[in-house]
C-alpha cells in the first residue's frame, strides 16, 4: 500500500511535469473507484494546471476553479506517458496534457479521483486529518501539548492520521526507536525532550524513505514497490528475534491496535 513517503515521491515526480501545462483531454474508462467518478472530472480540459500539493496521501492538483483529488489506494500508481500509449485492463484514468498524459492504474480499484470547486483542505476527506509531519507544524512543543492526558500507547498516537497524517506502521516502529521511546509509553507522559526527539525521528524517517523512493524516480512513480519506496534498512521493523543494530539486544515483537509493533527492549525502556 502505497504510504506518505510514496506518495510524496510521486508527488515530486509528476508536479514539474503537469506544472503550467494546458489540460487538453480526460478519459475516464472505470469510474467505479472507491467511490464514483463525478461527471465534472470528464469536462476538465481547457483548464490549467496550477500545481500539485499532497495532504497526507491525498495529491491535490490544483485546476485554477477547483482541485482534482487524487488517492492511491491500497495499489494505485501514476505515471506521466505519452498520450498514444496503449492502455491496460486497470488503467482507469487519463488527465491529458498535450504531449504527455497522468494516467492512473490501479488494480483493485481503491484509489480515487474526485472533483471539488471549494476550498479543497475542507473537503470531507481532508477537514479532519492531522498535522503534515513533513511540515513545520509538527515539532516537539506541538506534539507534547497534542499528548496531554492522553493514556494511549505513543505508537498509537503516532499512527492516529487524525492527530498525524500519515505516519504509518513501519515508520511509527522506526521512528520511536530513533527517539528511543518505550511504544507501549502512555502517550500523555511524554516529555517535553522525547516530544521534540519524536518530532524529529518522525521527520527523518519519513525524509529518509523519500530519499530512497527518489533515487529510482524516472519516468515511472509511484506505488507497488516498483519504485523503490522505502524497502531501506530498518533499524527495528520486522526484525523480531534478531540483534538490535545498536545493542546487540533481540529485537521484540508486541501487537498494538491489531498492528505489529517492534521495539528493543533495552534501547526503548519504559
Ligand atoms: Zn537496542
Amino acid at each position: 500500500m502505497p504510504e506518505l513517503p510514496e506518495v510524496e515521491v510521486t508527488r515530486r515526480g509528476i508536479a514539474p511535469k503537469l506544472t503550467g501545462r494546458l489540460i487538453s483531454a480526460v478519459r475516464v474508462r472505470q469510474p467505479r473507484l472507491r467511490w464514483p467518478v463525478p461527471r465534472a472530472v470528464r469536462s476538465l480540459a481547457g483548464r490549467t494546471v496550477r500545481g500539485v500539493r499532497r495532504r497526507g496521501k491525498y495529491l491535490l492538483v490544483d485546476c485554477g476553479d477547483g482541485h482534482l483529488i487524487l488517492h492511491l489506494g491500497m495499489s494505485g500508481s501514476l505515471r506521466v506517458l505519452p498520450p498514444g500509449t496503449p492502455a491496460g485492463k486497470h488503467d482507469h484514468f487519463d488527465l491529458v496534457l498535450g504531449d504527455r498524459m497522468l494516467r492512473l492504474r490501479d488494480p483493485r480499484r481503491f484509489g480515487a479521483v474526485l472533483w471539488t470547486r471549494a476550498p479543497v483542505d475542507a473537503h470531507p476527506l481532508l477537514a479532519s486529518l492531522g498535522v503534515e509531519p513533513l511540515s513545520d507544524e509538527l515539532d516537539g512543543e506541538r506534539l507534547h501539548r497534542m499528548t496531554r492526558g492522553l493514556r494511549s500507547p505513543i505508537k498509537l498516537f503516532v499512527m492516529d492520521g487524525h492527530r498525524i497524517v500519515g505516519v504509518g506502521n513501519i515508520y511509527a516502529s522506526e521512528s520511536l526507536f530513533r527517539a528511543r521511546i518505550d511504544p507501549r509509553m502512555a502517550a500523555g507522559k511524554l516529555t517535553k525532550e522525547k516530544a521534540r526527539l519524536l518530532a524529529a525521528a518522525i521527520r527523518h524517517t519519513l525524509q529518509k524513505a523519500i530519499r530512497a523512493g527518489g533515487s529510482s524516480l524516472r519516468d515511472y512513480v509511484g506505488a507497488d514497490g516498483e519504485s523503490g519506496g522505502a524497502q531501506s534498512r530498518h533499524w527495528v521493523y520486522d526484525r523480531e528475534g534478531k540483534p538490535c543494530r545498536r545493542c546487540r539486544t533481540p529485537i521484540k515483537r508486541i501487537v498494538q491496535g491489531q498492528r505489529s509493533t517492534y521495539f528493543c527492549p533495552s534501547c526503548q525502556r519504559p
